[in-house]
């Protein structure tokens, strides 16, 4: 069984939905469909429940009206049968009336998180509707019933399997099964996510869950580049990298793919394919255990980053000096992306400055502190980046001209990082992308 998730875009309009219907059906092998919310759903949602939380009324009523009529307008567009019609009209119809009775009640957090999980639940049973049409069988799965966040909203992986399998057992005849990404239960029992983008964690949580054969995750474009594609030009999908390289470039803006979505299925080894719907028969990016390739196979940025030097004589031999340092962070939640320390100072830095003020306080008790903002990372991956001969001079090589800040090389076997001024990230990038892939 192999788990096809397909993002807001990949069903945001009829004619798309129709595509995914072909995609589905496809082969002969068992599939878990993992949908997310139409494009631009979650993001109304989200705006609805700011309205409600700053007790707009009148905004909110007229986001939700909006919504609503951005569905009335797709159904017909979708169905063609008068049956089909108005079992869509009804789910819409419930589905809004839920959220209007919202304007109605008093306001928490938990009524927020019911909301923003309404866009899935929107896509799954109005593409599942779609399919009854045509009459092709799928079983529609509440994700609500097997999905499940602990207390530090982390997934409970193998409560899901227990459930997940246990309900697939009830269907040993079935195909086809639909289900929503980005929504769960919480430990209280609550509506919840697995937060924005999250469509992508529950298709991995989903195949790891289930040892699936294969993940793959249906977006707009052709895999993951090596390359910004929107600031450098001539990038290329890259054919196949390992889950460790994936690993590093997810998290660094790379935002074709969930960062957590890699680790579920790394665990159980499930392969995870990166495939556009437009172009069905591309390669996309293939990501797995192990790769042959070695050398540099992509690059990219992370803005909104700063970087604090935190600088101390008594650095010098002395121990514990740095964990002294961590347990600030850790005290308030902060965590650290790069690392560079010489003897007498370390610089570090984060992206999360919701308590930056706090942390310089109490670092300066026993240490001089300097902050620069508006930084990025650049991060170079490719398998074994730090053995290939050469590979670290000519990052270097090609930053020539810009002052780079910090370097972290040889923490990872897959990556390099170099810090600069978000003022020279878009040459870096392009200077880097001349460089770095011709060998
Ligand atoms: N619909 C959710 C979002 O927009 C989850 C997802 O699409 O991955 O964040
Ligand atoms: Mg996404």
């Amino acid at each position: 069984m192999k788990i096809m998730k397909f993002g807001g875009t990949s069903v945001g309009r009829p004619e798309r939905m129709h595509q995914v219907k072909d995609l589905i059906t496809r082969g002969d092998e068992s599939k878990i469909v993992v949908l997310s919310a139409l494009s631009g759903t979650t993001n109304s949602l989200v705006s609805i429940g700011e309205a409600l939380a700053s007790a707009d009324k009148v905004l909110a009523k007229s986001r939700i009206d909006e919504l609503h009529a951005h569905y009335k307008e797709f159904y017909p567009q979708l169905l063609k049968s008068d049956v089909a019609r108005e079992k869509a009209l009804e789910i819409i119809k419930e589905h809004f009336e839920f959220l209007n009775i919202l304007l109605k009640i008093s306001f928490n957090e938990a009524i927020n998180r019911d909301i923003l999980a309404q866009g899935e639940l929107l896509s799954t049973k109005l593409f599942h509707t779609l399919l009854e049409e045509l009459e092709i069988p799928a079983v529609f799965l509440s994700a609500l019933d097997f999905m499940s966040i602990d207390e530090n909203s982390e997934p409970e992986l193998q409560k899901i399997s227990d459930k997940l399998k246990a309900i697939l057992a009830q269907h040993p005849d079935d195909t086809i099964f639909i289900t929503q990404g980005f929504i769960c239960k919480n430990h209280l029992n609550e509506v919840d996510n697995l937060k924005r983008g999250g469509s992508d964690y529950t298709a991995s949580l989903v195949a790891a869950a289930i040892q699936a054969t294969a993940c793959e995750i249906w977006t707009d474009i052709d895999g993951m580049h090596n390359n910004d594609p929107r600031i450098v030009d001539k990038t290329r999908p890259i054919a196949e990298m390992s889950f460790d390289e994936a690993a590093e470039l997810a998290y660094f803006g790379a935002k074709i793919l969930h960062p957590a979505s890699i680790w579920p299925a790394q665990q159980f080894n499930v392969p995870v394919k990166l495939l556009n719907t437009m172009q069905p028969e591309a390669h996309g990016t293939l990501i797995k255990a192990e790769v042959d390739s070695v050398g540099v196979k992509a690059i990219a940025a992370k803005d909104g980053i700063t970087a604090i030097k935190i600088k101390s004589s008594r650095m010098l031999l002395a121990y514990g000096f740095l964990r002294k340092v961590f347990e600030i962070f850790e005290k308030y939640k902060t965590p650290i992306d790069m690392i560079t320390t010489s003897e007498v100072a370390v610089s570090v830095t984060i992206d999360d400055l919701s308590h930056l003020e706090h942390i310089l306080e109490e670092l300066g008790t026993f240490c001089s502190v300097e902050v620069d903002r508006d930084q990025t990372i650049i991060c170079i991956v490719g398998n074994m980046v730090s053995e290939s001969k050469g590979a670290i001079q000519s990052v270097i090589d090609s930053l020539i001209e810009y002052p780079v800040r910090m370097v972290s090389f040889g923490g990872s076997r897959h990556n390099v990082s170099v810090l600069i001024d978000s003022k020279f990230k878009k040459e870096a990038l392009q200077s880097l992308n001349q460089d770095l892939f011709t060998w």
